[in-house]
């Protein structure tokens, strides 16, 4: 539990992507630590590297964590004390720490030109090195240096990396992290358009927005000695440190790669949230399976809702191993939120999924009598515009061939169809209790399975093979429809049966 009062947490994503399972994962933990603690979740968005950049990136990430109800204190969108929230426009801050540190001697100014660059990666590369930057203009006489700056002389400001000695610094999951120093480069701080780096801008930002915890992906702690070089240069107190853990191929074997993602959406999975919340996933699962993908409460506890997530987790049982996606998971995790839902609320999130699929005049009122057939039946919301949508087609066109229950001619078939239309009838209306037993009672009658004459019945009444429960749905698609249905399946059992005398 991060004690001492409330944290101030930040998602601080790069805008060059659509949101995935990693960053939505950070995002979560984070929010998780800001509301357990009373504190505040910073959305910033670092949005320096322009090469990468991608115009839609920040609406889709307000998107997905508004989806997953992850609700930001301070942000681009809505200000807050320390805006602003976007590193492009906050760049005169960064120039300005920058030359800060060079004068007080930890960076300089570099010139050394792409081409110079270049050549040095290529003999490094030749002679087995790491890449490295040589120190050229680490030596160059400050008065010097800043006449070529004024002069207009392109350059960068790189971190001046004492050359001896070491560094420690703590993730508070994975402990004391210590390297020596002639193995840390000179980073680039202030790039030649003026514009920060990460390294530069996670911590100026860090200490300037009062950031407390720092929960990132692993991806970075090869250059977390740098942060902490760069905090003890500004004489600044550090943020609580928390690399999280990255994910693996569901085989746990290796990264994911683009190739692999590609592979998940034609299986109907995906790590972009997006695409979850398309598929019919429901927020509440894919927080509770991302959760659980790096952090647990007693290795027991499986079923988490947002408020439980909230009180529960704690920072200490977050776990620096790697952790392999695990698809199947998430499809349990969507059964047991899907099942967990108010059947109001399931019938309202059903409702644009109709929409989609074909029906645009459902209601969740429409929706709310099926609820209670398909709640049990379904995984993703998507397959139920599939397995409901015939309470909504004014007609239904099954395949006659359907209608002939296994074993049975399309002679015997009819047979069963006429007779099973004639009790239905009878009856003064379609209630589950009114046509159970008499249809039963045919079964009996005509000495055949329940499967048969049930699956006929089915097949005419729904129009596929596959559907919620028959007597309940009957009931909900009333007594005029049903014998209508019926009656079709009479004819058209009719026509197959003489196709099949006449051959
Ligand atoms: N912009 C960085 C990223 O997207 C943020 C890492 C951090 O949380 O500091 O990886």
């Amino acid at each position: 539990m991060p004690a001492d009062g409330p944290a101030r947490v930040r998602f601080a994503p790069s805008p060059t992507g659509w949101l995935h399972i990693g960053g939505a994962r950070a995002a979560l933990y984070n929010f998780l630590v800001a509301r357990q603690t009373g504190g505040q979740f910073i959305l910033r968005i670092e949005d320096t590297d322009r090469k990468r950049f991608q115009p839609q990136a920040e609406q889709d990430f307000m998107d997905g964590l508004r989806w997953l109800g992850l609700e930001w204190d301070e942000g681009p969108d809505k200000g807050g004390p320390y805006g602003p929230y976007r590193q492009t426009e906050r760049a005169h801050l960064y120039r300005q720490y920058a030359e800060q540190l060079v004068e007080q001697g930890h960076a300089y100014y570099c010139f050394c030109s792409p081409e110079r660059l270049a050549k040095l990666r290529e003999e490094q590369r030749r002679k087995k090195l790491p890449p490295r930057y040589d120190g050229h203009c680490r030596h160059i006489p400050p008065e010097e240096a800043k006449r070529r700056v004024e002069a207009g002389e392109p350059h960068v400001i790189r971190f001046k990396t004492p050359r001896e000695g070491s560094i420690t610094v703590h993730d508070l999951i994975r402990g004391d992290i210590t390297v020596a120093n002639k193995d840390i480069d000179d980073y680039i701080l202030l790039k030649s358009d003026g514009l920060p780096t990460y390294h530069l801008a996670v911590v100026v930002d860090d200490h300037l927005m009062r950031i407390t915890h720092v929960l990132r992906g692993a991806e970075w702690l090869g250059t977390f000695p740098l942060h902490g070089h760069l905090y003890r240069a500004f004489g600044w107190p550090e943020p609580v440190w928390v690399h999280l853990s990255t994910f693996l191929k569901p085989s746990g074997k290796g990264k994911i790669s683009k190739r692999d993602a590609d592979v998940f959406r034609k299986g109907h999975k995906s790590v972009l949230i997006r695409d979850l919340r398309a598929f019919g996933y429901l927020p509440e699962a894919v927080n509770n399976w991302m959760a659980l993908m790096g952090w647990s409460y007693d290795d027991r506890t499986e079923f988490f809702t947002l408020d439980d997530l909230i009180a529960k987790f704690s920072l200490e049982r977050l776990k620096p191993s790697p952790a392999a996606v695990n698809f199947k998971k998430l499809d349990h995790f969507q059964g047991l939120h899907v099942r967990a839902l108010e059947p109001g609320d399931l019938a309202r999130r059903l409702v644009p999924f109709f929409h989609r699929a074909g029906y645009p005049q459902v209601t969740a009122a429409d929706l709310l009598p099926i609820v209670p057939l398909i709640q049990t039946r379904i995984t993703t919301l998507d397959e139920a515009p599939q397995m409901a949508g015939f309470f909504f087609r004014p007609q239904v066109s099954p395949k006659p061939e359907e209608l002939v229950p296994k074993g049975l001619t399309p002679a015997q078939a009819l047979e069963v169809a006429r007779r099973a239309l004639a009790v239905l009838e009878a009856l003064p209306d379609v209630r589950a209790e009114t046509t159970e037993p008499p249809l039963r009672a045919l079964v009996e009658e005509l000495g055949l399975h329940a499967r048969q004459v049930f699956g006929l019945i089915r097949v005419a009444v729904t129009g596929q093979r596959v559907s919620p429960p028959l007597f309940e749905s009957m009931e909900i698609l009333g007594r005029e429809t049903v014998l209508q249905r019926m009656r079709q399946a009479v004819t058209l059992l009719e026509t197959l049966a003489q196709q099949e005398a006449a051959a």
